[in-house]
């Protein structure tokens, strides 16, 4: 994947990950703001200021997502990410433009659903 196009996608994981954490403290919070310049230790330690309690606290919506951005960053760190975590092939950059957390490609998703329906 592109540099350019990975950077884009961080982003607006770090951004998601702001929302959800604004969630829980009601306000932007101190230090979460030091993202943009782009530390790579500086989401582990916003994410290690929050104590667990606070974290569930969270609606289960919210914290599935927070949990499927916070492992989307973790591969961009490590150099998998846009990767299917059923069949490693490259997810649909349109999938991930709308859903950039998604962990699927949209074959495996839909077998997935199909799955859980039958
Ligand atoms: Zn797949």
């Amino acid at each position: 994947m592109k540099k350019n196009r990975l950077e884009i996608y961080r982003r607006t994981l770090v951004n998601k990950l702001k929302d959800l954490y604004s969630a829980i403290e009601g306000k932007r919070v101190d230090g979460i703001r030091d993202f943009e310049e782009a530390e790579p230790d500086i989401y582990d330690l916003c994410v290690q200021s929050y104590s667990k309690e606070q974290r569930y606290s969270l609606c289960e919506r919210d914290r599935e997502v927070l949990s499927m951005v916070e492992e989307a960053l973790d591969k961009i760190k490590t150099n998998v990410y846009g990767l299917c975590e059923e069949c490693g092939e490259p997810i649909e950059e349109k999938r991930l433009e709308a859903l950039p957390w998604v962990k699927l490609c949209i074959n495996c998703q839909s077998k997935k659903e199909e799955g859980i329906a039958a």
